[in-house]
């Protein structure tokens, strides 16, 4: 579905993202691991044209993304959220969904139509999926963190995306956000039918739900395939600080 070839990235003289060959297949749940500074948001940046690449590029369904901007990217079937959460603070949840939905269609407001009428039935059936049916006129910056970033995963799925980038989607929750965040990122994936590729740092996590995951050090794929073989890779085990992962695997 996705493959990089020959990435290249520098901040200055400094080389994040160092000739990366990455692929991702349709329909696999894959995770992006590595220590923090790794390079991991630097290559979300680069595949969705936040950042454009000194070297190399990105294939999204066979075709190639190179010099297009983020939203042509979006249209072409690719969205994401960030490791900060991103939403209107001072809009309902209700119209944070809706003008989501509105960019997409390039829709105009209609002097003769309410406005609080366009697009909504889809606002409310991508509320009712995150599980933000009964906060609609809530206002975002008022919602809970956890409640924020379900309502930033509505957001980036009004585009309606193939592939779905989250970075660090659990950073900062409790585990019971944590717990919750998975179980609705999973239905996602079911209902919508899209492919997942996340970064996180709790390994609890990444274990379990990732089908496929990739492991980035110092800019580089070190070790790529199922969780079983990623976890049974040497070096994999020497980057992560004592041979395990328990604990030790931050960032
Ligand atoms: P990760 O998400 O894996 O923690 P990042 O991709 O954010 O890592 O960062 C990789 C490295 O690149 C880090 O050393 C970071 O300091 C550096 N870096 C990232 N973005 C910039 C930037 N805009 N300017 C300079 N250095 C950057
Ligand atoms: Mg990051």
């Amino acid at each position: 579905m996705l493959e990089t070839f020959e990435l290249k990235k520098s901040f200055g003289g400094f080389v994040a993202i160092r000739g990366l060959n990455f692929k991702v297949e349709a329909n696999l749940t894959h995770a992006v691991i590595g220590p923090n500074g790794a390079g991991k948001t630097t290559l979300f940046n680069l595949i969705t044209g936040f950042l454009v690449a000194d070297y190399g590029y990105t294939e999204f369904e066979g075709r190639r993304l190179s010099k297009l901007a983020p939203h042509q990217i979006v249209r072409l079937g690719i969205a994401r959220s960030f490791q900060v959460v991103n939403i209107y603070p001072r809009m309902t949840v209700f119209e944070n969904v809706q003008v989501a939905l509105i960019a997409r269609d390039h829709q105009q407001f209609n002097l003769f139509r309410p406005a609080s009428q366009i697009c909504r039935e889809e606002t409310e059936e991508l509320l009712d999926l995150v599980g933000l049916a009964g906060e609609s006129a809530v206002v975002g910056g008022e919602l809970a963190y956890g409640n924020q970033k379900q309502l930033e995963l509505a957001i980036t799925l009004a585009s309606n995306p193939r592939l779905l980038l989250l970075d660090e989607p659990t950073a900062g929750m409790s585990p019971r956000e944590t717990v919750e965040s998975i179980d609705l990122i999973q239905r996602i994936i079911k209902v919508r039918g899209v492919t997942l590729l996340f970064t996180e740092h709790d390994m609890n996590v990444v274990f379990g739900i990732a089908e496929q995951v990739s492991v980035l050090h110092h800019g580089e794929i070190i070790a790529a395939g199922t969780p079983d073989e990623v976890r049974r890779d040497k070096e994999v085990q020497n980057v992560y600080l004592g041979g395990t992962f328990d604990g030790a695997a931050r960032g």
